[in-house]
């Protein structure tokens, strides 16, 4: 997918560069913090917006929440790298207020792109904003982690699970279990979880 035009190589369109639709979240970020991870694979992970830490660090899931989403990872035998993360809206929210509808409106074809850039057969949910955006429906977090559904998305069909954001995790610790079991879902659904035997 990368363009390649003479001997300058053009970023590719799933990597989003001077983006202003926002106008409010272009005054407040640092920087677009676009996905990170592979470019092909079966398990893509996807969050809400990027919060502070991520706004500096240019990198989704960095800070607390990343620590408790690269440990899960590892403690099933993966690292980032196998899979990739995003967000529904690349910019961060001022006050890391929920991003409205308007801004992941504008922000869908980004993130269509790059469903359509990795052709995941799995998408993790981490939380009920993104779950929400894919879904198309209100959603209780609490009563349906660990669902699994069939969207349509990018081209082709994909298995949506819906899980928790690791930031929940900080918050209440009893929701660790909640947590890893939509991950672990994901990781089997994937057929990634061989890597861990
Ligand atoms: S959140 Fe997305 S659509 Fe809005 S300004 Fe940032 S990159 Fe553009």
């Amino acid at each position: 997918m990368t363009r390649l035009d003479g001997d300058m190589e053009e970023p590719a369109d799933h990597v989003v560069q001077g983006c202003t639709r926002c106008v409010d979240l272009v005054d407040h970020r640092s920087q677009i913090v676009n996905g990170q991870g592979a470019d092909d694979t079966e398990l893509l992970l996807i969050g809400e917006a990027p919060g502070e830490a991520e706004d500096i660090a240019g990198v989704p899931f960095v800070g607390r929440s990343g620590e408790v989403l690269n440990q899960s990872l590892e403690a099933r035998g993966l690292d980032r790298g196998v899979v990739r993360i995003t967000n529904c809206v690349r910019c961060r929210p001022p006050d890391n207020r929920n991003p409205r509808v308007s801004e992941l409106t504008n922000c869908r074809p980004h993130l269509e792109n790059e469903i359509a850039f990795v052709d995941p057969r799995v998408i993790l949910a981490l939380g009920r904003v993104p779950a929400e955006e894919l879904l198309q429906r209100d959603i209780r977090v609490t009563d349906e982690v660990g669902a699994v559904e069939h969207v349509e998305l990018g081209g082709h069909e994909r298995v949506i699970v819906i899980g928790l954001h690791p930031a929940a995790t900080l918050y209440n610790r009893n929701s660790m279990g909640a947590f890893e079991e939509a991950l672990d879902r994901s990781i089997e659904l994937a057929g990634l979880a061989h890597r861990n035997s």
